[in-house]
């Protein structure tokens, strides 16, 4: 059986018999059910170790907030798609607070410009299609150094947005994906 054919079945056996649980939301289909009952988006990434983790840790449960996932949460430019997705957030969904949750041991730090280009060269990736993005590939991965300063990083950028209105508030934390602690970075009051 491939992967998609498991998926597709467990995801049959789950629906034919919804646990309570998820039965929240199954008759209903009004726009207040998509909007964030915290008024809160998290940016955060995609670490395995995250999923299933950081909600429960947080208190955060469905229906709660929008939880935007890109590696090592970094944020590439005033206008890319963290922004887009947080734009929606604001303007249609009604979130009031961002919150960038970093995690400690994060995989980005060790992700290289050099790393990435030689992965992509042993596949077979044209070396005119790497050039195309060289230099957004060197600023982006080689910049990445801590995951801490990257919070503060991304913080700073976001409090600076013009896009973004001032009264949107932009905290920074650093989480664990092994005891689940959250320290709090920075937060805007
Ligand atoms: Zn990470």
């Amino acid at each position: 059986m491939s992967l998609m054919e498991e998926i597709l079945q467990t995801n049959e056996k789950f629906c034919a018999n919804l646990p309570e649980e998820y039965k929240a939301y199954e008759h209903e289909d009004h726009h207040d059910s998509k909007l964030p009952k915290k008024h809160l988006a998290i940016v955060t990434c995609m670490d395995t170790r995250l999923v299933n983790f950081l909600e429960p840790c947080l208190g955060i449960k469905r229906g709660d907030a929008k939880i935007i996932k890109t590696v090592g949460n970094c944020l590439n430019g005033v206008f890319d798609t963290t922004v887009r997705s947080l734009l929606v957030c604001i303007y249609e969904l009604g979130v009031k607070e961002i919150a960038i949750i970093g995690h400690h041991e994060c995989g980005m730090a060790k992700t290289t410009s050099k790393s990435l280009t030689s992965g992509m060269l042993e596949r077979g990736i044209a070396p005119d299609a790497i050039k195309m993005v060289e230099k957004e590939l060197i600023e982006w991965t080689d910049s990445f150094q801590k995951p801490e300063e990257n919070v503060m990083k991304v913080v700073s950028q976001l409090r600076e947005n013009p896009l973004i209105p001032k009264d949107v508030k932009v905290h920074g934390l650093m989480f664990h994906p092994r005891s689940g602690r959250l320290e709090l970075l920075d937060e805007q009051k």
